[in-house]
């Protein structure tokens, strides 16, 4: 599908997921080097912060896909350590102990669950699009409450939510956007359920304020989209790089600039990156587990 840009040249629909737009937002090199550099370059070591998160994810979904009356939190826990993931610890003893932590949390978060509650949607891809972009992404799961469907997000950081992270949350808008669209159902309560603490933090949008969303993605996915054809089309590499060789950047950073800050020490380019070296230390892969 193509529409007329804004040079009246036809354009093509813009594919993103949320994450594709935030990374964008984030860092242009990294975007480059994660969605556009092909072979991608090497990526760091995995971190444990994500086994852990992926873990609990795949431990939560697959309890929705027993049997109502298997639904127990001792089942959550033994679906967790069935599928427990080990890259990025520092050692086992470390993949142990987290195992055991991340075991009792989920068993604490089905014990508040209701396994009669059936959602709409677990771990459910929805897409939706505008005459600029297509949308899409996958929601951890999606309650029917009422009248309306709620966005539900699981997160296992360190740090608790807050409702004002709800909020501002591009993801979980868009989710709800194309939620509602597929479904054929009013959504705009989204919620973030921190597994650690167990707290949730709720925002409920209005149509306007999903909207200011849906226009703040187009607008980052014209950027990219430029980007993109700038990329394609006139930004070439002075030499391809030999293996584990870093990129020849300088053809591509008045397009796709550095942007350097703490957030460099847990990039998973920075090893391809001086300015993000020199920016930030990097962080072991295991530097954002909760403490043992
Ligand atoms: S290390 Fe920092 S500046 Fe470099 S690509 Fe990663 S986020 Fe961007």
């Amino acid at each position: 599908m193509e529409q007329l840009g804004f040079e009246g040249m036809p354009r093509r629909l813009y594919s993103c997921t949320p994450s594709r737009l935030n990374t964008w937002l984030d860092c242009p090199r990294r975007y480059r080097m994660t969605y556009l550099d092909r072979p991608m370059p090497a990526k760091g070591l995995p971190w444990a912060h994500n086994s852990l998160g992926a873990s609990v994810h795949n431990a939560l979904a697959a309890w929705w896909k027993l049997p109502e009356h298997e639904r127990t939190p001792e089942a959550a826990g033994a679906l967790l350590e069935r599928g427990w993931l080990t890259d990025g610890f520092r050692d086992q003893a470390q993949s142990a102990g987290q195992r055991a932590r991340a075991r009792e949390m989920v068993e604490r978060y089905a014990a508040g669950l209701d396994p009669s509650d059936e959602p709409v949607g677990v771990e459910r891809t929805v897409a939706t699009r505008t005459d600029r972009i297509a949308v899409s992404g996958r929601i951890d799961r999606l309650d029917e409450r009422g009248a309306e469907l709620v966005v539900v997000d699981y997160k296992t950081g360190r740090r608790a939510q807050t409702a004002d992270d709800a909020r501002g949350s591009l993801a979980l808008a868009l989710y709800a956007i194309a939620s509602s669209r597929v479904l054929r159902k009013p959504c705009h309560k989204v919620e973030l359920h921190h597994l650690p603490s167990g707290e949730v933090a709720v925002w409920e949008h209005t149509d306007e304020s999903l909207g200011r969303h849906l226009q703040r993605a187009e607008q980052i996915a014209a950027e990219a989209q430029d980007a993109d054809e700038a990329y394609r089309t006139r930004l070439k590499p002075t030499a391809k790089p030999r293996p584990g060789e870093a990129p020849d950047h300088a053809p591509f950073d008045a397009v796709f600039p550095p942007s350097t800050g703490s957030l460099c020490g847990w990039c998973d380019f920075q090893r391809h990156c001086p300015e993000g070296q020199a920016a930030a230390a990097r962080k072991e892969p295991w530097a954002a587990l909760p403490a043992e």
